[in-house]
């Protein structure tokens, strides 16, 4: 089955709204293709500070340009200062969110329950979550790699239905941002693990079409080897998506990535 790759930028906390314009002209003119006829192959997008989702959504209106917010909290409303709610997100355009990214587990505390009530917020709400997933290195030099990602995706869709629309991030916490990515075997076997785990919990349709990124160190140097790999269906970049034209160069990768296939 052939899935539209998917490339997101992961800005973190990093950029302000007067840097959009830049970004967007740079992205542009390394593209040196239309970005619409990019996006009738392949679907791409950022998840930026909430304070640049209007900006960047204006630079970008292209369809197949995905605006993703970065965190949202699960309840709907209430004391919890200095949170969002998935409501916020979805009045200013945001229908995507990213769920359980490592640092969100790593400094916020973010438990895998944590994690579930925010994926079942986003069913709730009609809200396509992008749920991240990862081992750290002493779990992976401890050969409990495979369970730690197999449990936490477990834990993470138990409220999730076939029809639920939902993609899978898988991120080793070793390779986010240290320059260290996996190797594009070691990712393919671990998304091949992830698709046959959402078999075993759905059925072959739902992880036949489900699209599983890959993230951790990606940049214009090794997307395409990770992109050639059967099971990893694009990308969440988060260093190498900040210059427009390194993201650019990722993007027209998946899109030369996708019209192979
Ligand atoms: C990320 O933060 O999701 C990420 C993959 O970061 P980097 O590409 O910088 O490793």
């Amino acid at each position: 089955m052939t899935r539209r790759k998917l490339m997101l930028g992961n800005w973190k906390m990093n950029k302000n709204r007067s840097e959009v314009p830049e970004f967007a002209s740079t992205f542009r003119r390394t593209l040196g293709e239309s970005l619409a006829a990019i996006l009738e192959t392949v679907d791409a997008g950022i998840a930026p500070s909430f304070f640049c989702l209007e900006s960047l959504a204006s630079e970008f209106k292209e369809s197949g340009w995905w605006s993703v917010a970065q965190n949202a909290h699960f309840a709907q409303n209430g004391a919890f200062t200095g949170e969002i709610a998935l409501g916020m997100l979805k009045e200013v355009g945001v229908s995507r969110v990213l769920i359980g990214h490592s640092e969100r587990r790593q400094y916020f505390a973010e438990s895998d329950q944590v994690v579930a009530e925010k994926v079942s917020a986003c069913v709730q709400m009609h809200i396509h979550p992008i749920i991240c997933i990862g081992e750290t290195l002493e779990l992976r030099k401890s050969n409990l790699a495979e369970k730690t990602v197999e449990s936490q995706l477990r834990f993470a869709v138990q409220s999730l239905a076939p029809s639920s629309a939902f993609t899978i991030a898988y991120e080793p916490v070793w390779a986010i941002g240290s320059g260290l990515a996996a190797s594009a075997s070691q990712a393919q076997d671990m998304h091949k693990l992830i698709r046959a785990t959402l078999s075993e919990i759905f059925d072959d349709s739902v992880a036949n079409r489900m699209r599983i990124l890959y993230g951790g160190s990606t940049k214009p140097e090794n997307i395409d080897e990770l992109l050639a790999q059967p099971d990893i269906d694009g990308a969440l970049v988060g260093g190498a998506s900040l210059q427009g034209e390194s993201f650019a160069k990722m993007v027209y990768s998946a899109a030369l990535a996708s019209r192979r296939d």
